[in-house]
């Protein structure tokens, strides 16, 4: 089990010219790294973030309910793959999701190293013994065939709405694409009713304006509950945000399941 870190001057990768605002599948196919089945498979562990996944042993690896059958503690370990994991700045992750106002993204340029950072996670894939169909366990803050993290996501989404200087700009000090960018931005607005319902059925909070302009205001909540919610949104509607429609439904259908013992909790 080990993780390199790589170069950040991999990012330039995803300025592509030919990008549409309204594609939802920004990434090519060959930056899909989970392994092709019919049916796939993949449990969540939030008790992990992509920087602790390597604290998972293989003799953890038993405790896993089967998403496919249901039968409890039915895994153990099969295999593992290579996965990428880009992620913004720990410092920068944190400013930009705790930021009240504009945010100034040319001091972002001054980051050593650069703004992200780009991972190879070793992702174990485990058994089940009841059904013997295989499952990979990624760790919260992955999402499903996507390079960029969830809360690196959640931060460009931020970064749209607080950002100080014009998207083009702002692209050129973060290095992405502004389509990229836009990408992100109408991704995560495909996920407000969602969002909002888990707001009110879990935390107790109403949404009352319509949920086309409750965008800023659902961003918030997610950002100051950003260790729970991903969590409790999967409970809720069986996906994880950030995951397109396109993903779920192309020719493969998606099984998700979760870590044993990640019962609905508030905050
Ligand atoms: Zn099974």
């Amino acid at each position: 089990m080990k993780m390199r870190k790589k170069s950040h001057n991999l990012i330039v990768f995803f300025i592509a010219k030919n990008q549409r605002p309204d594609d939802p599948n920004i990434q090519s196919p060959n930056t899909r790294t989970e392994p092709h089945y019919k049916y796939i498979k993949m449990i969540t562990d939030y008790r992990y973030s992509h920087t602790t996944y390597s604290e998972l042993s293989k003799d953890d690896l038993c405790e896993y309910d089967c998403p496919k059958c249901g039968a409890r503690h039915s895994t153990k370990y099969y295999s593992h793959y290579e996965r990428h994991v880009i992620s913004l700045d720990p410092d920068a992750l944190k400013e930009i999701l705790e930021a009240e106002g504009g945010i100034d993204t040319e001091a972002f340029l001054d980051i050593e190293g650069g703004l992200f950072s780009d991972m190879l996670l070793d992702v174990y894939r485990v058994k089940c013994i009841s059904c013997n169909t295989t499952h990979a366990i990624l760790p919260g803050d992955v999402v499903p065939y996507r390079r960029f993290g969830l809360l690196t996501m959640l931060g460009i989404v931020k970064l749209m709405y607080n950002r100080e200087h014009s998207i083009e700009k702002t692209a050129k000090h973060i290095q992405l694409s502004w389509q990229f960018m836009l990408a992100v931005l109408y991704q995560w607005i495909s996920h407000l009713s969602g969002m909002a319902l888990l707001m009110r059925a879990v935390y107790q909070v109403r949404i009352n304006e319509l949920i086309a302009g409750a965008s800023q205001k659902v961003l918030r909540f997610v950002c100051c509950h950003r260790v729970s919610f991903p969590r409790n949104y999967q409970k809720e509607h069986k996906k994880i945000i950030f995951m397109t429609h396109s993903q779920i439904h192309k020719g493969r259908k998606i099984v998700l399941g979760m870590a044993v013992n990640q019962l609905m909790q508030i905050p």
